[in-house]
């Protein structure tokens, strides 16, 4: 469920039409929908109502202030994997008892200031880390809440790059391991254990993965409690996909997701934390971008665009698929073309998509690349020396740029010679 529909001929995010923001902004650019950032979150949050829980959005997918803002403003929380991040977090005002602390590589400085803040709860990967936590909280005479992530050995059945719960996996530390973590970590100082975590990973478009992880969550919460450990919240982390493709990649509704989630923990009289990131994002966003040339190749067509690999890296990244629709409506009978989507910086992996069947498209066409408001933006650079892509967010027929076109004054700007090339 989007807002990205043709009304009058032109593609809309929600009343504004993609057309006037391009001309307004230039392309290319990244376009939000409120109405869609918030349905979603309402979705998922309302599938546990009545359940003791906390949605901690997954900001690593947007992280955008006007986003943040948006879905604390709704009771989100957020799941924070960096120091940069926990900064966006506070920017935008959301409070430390609602946000959890993920990632294999947490440094102390990181560390001091999620303790400053007084975050919920810090999912630790590996022992070393507790022990490095412990230390730091120990200096600072405060105490750690705990959760450690545990890797269940499950494969999410998703892309090699975004599987996170197998026990090749850097992530988290193994289920068969789990007791003797906790007992550790019960034994250091300045350390608090208050709950259970995992996440195996992501774009799941199957209950299966989540059933086999949860299960044996659930089983490691029992037998936790009875070696005297305080689980009080168990955090399920992310995952749930969403429809790139709309036919073959249909992911459970959150209502299956959560009846799912109470058969299995129900009985534990727990709180769950969650960490959703693309479900909520992405469909909520668009990249929006122009066809520069159509050059006729030997037996192909390329169609060459301004949209970088810089700009959106998930199709180089992943082999990700993304729709692309033009922005003025085709006609039902509108001829079709095959061609290779492609941006202009000087890499062969620089593509949006590869033999695409596509309305006929000409130089100076716009089009939106779909289902991009998730790891979108986040990702994009300034390779080549391109402007870092700006974003905008529509509400109703209003909108509003909140991140400007980081131009190529500012990047070459952020350079300084050395004190001997100063003549
Ligand atoms: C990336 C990530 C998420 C979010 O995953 P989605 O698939 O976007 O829901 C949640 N938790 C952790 C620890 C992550 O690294």
């Amino acid at each position: 469920m989007h807002h990205f529909t043709y009304k009058g001929g032109v593609l809309h995010a929600e009343d504004v039409s993609l057309a006037e923001l391009a001309a307004r902004v230039g392309t290319p650019f990244y376009a939000y929908a409120q109405a869609t950032l918030s349905r979603h979150y309402r979705v998922f949050d309302d599938a546990f109502a009545g359940d003791d829980h906390l949605v901690c959005f997954a900001m690593k997918a947007n992280s955008n202030q006007a986003v943040l803002k948006l879905l604390a403003g709704l009771g989100a929380g957020m799941d924070i994997v960096s120091g940069g991040e926990l900064k966006r977090a506070q920017a935008a005002g959301v409070a430390g008892g609602k946000i959890v602390f993920s990632g294999v590589g947490k440094t102390e400085e990181e560390m001091r200031a999620a303790l400053a803040h007084g975050i919920r709860c810090f999912n630790v990967e590996s022992l070393p880390e507790l022990r490095r936590l412990s230390q730091v909280a120990r200096a600072m005479g405060r105490t750690a809440p705990v959760a450690l992530r545990i890797n269940p050995d499950v494969d999410a059945k998703t892309h090699e790059k975004i599987a996170t719960g197998r026990k090749a996996d850097k992530f988290g530390i193994s289920w068969t391991r789990a007791l003797e973590a906790y007992a550790l970590a019960a034994g250091l100082p300045g350390i608090a254990v208050t709950g259970l975590a995992t996440h195996i990973g992501s774009q799941i478009t199957d209950l299966q993965p989540f059933e086999q992880a949860y299960s044996l969550m659930a089983e490691l919460a029992t037998r936790l409690r009875e070696a005297g450990h305080d689980i009080r919240h168990v955090d399920l982390g992310g995952g749930l996909g969403v429809p790139y493709r709309g036919d073959t990649d249909i992911p459970p509704h959150p209502d299956d997701y959560a009846a799912m989630v109470r058969r299995l923990l129900g009985h534990l009289d727990v709180a769950y934390i969650f960490e959703p990131g693309r479900m909520i994002a992405a469909n909520a966003g668009v990249l929006v971008g122009r066809v520069l040339y159509v050059k006729e190749a030997e037996g192909k067509t390329f169609l060459i665009t301004d949209v970088g690999m810089n700009d959106l890296l998930r199709p180089t990244l992943y082999e990700a698929f993304h729709h692309i629709q033009p922005l003025a409506e085709p006609e039902p009978d509108a001829p079709m073309m095959s061609a290779d989507v492609v941006g202009p910086v000087c890499e062969t992996g620089d593509y949006i998509a590869r033999e695409r069947r596509l309305p006929q498209m000409k130089e100076g066409d716009l089009f939106a690349v779909m289902t991009a408001g998730a790891y979108g933006a986040v990702m994009a650079g300034t390779y080549n020396t391109r402007a870092l892509v700006p974003e905008v967010l529509v509400n109703g027929a209003d909108h509003a740029v909140v991140r400007r076109r980081f131009d190529e004054e500012r990047i070459v700007g952020l350079d300084s010679l050395a004190p001997w090339q100063m003549a």
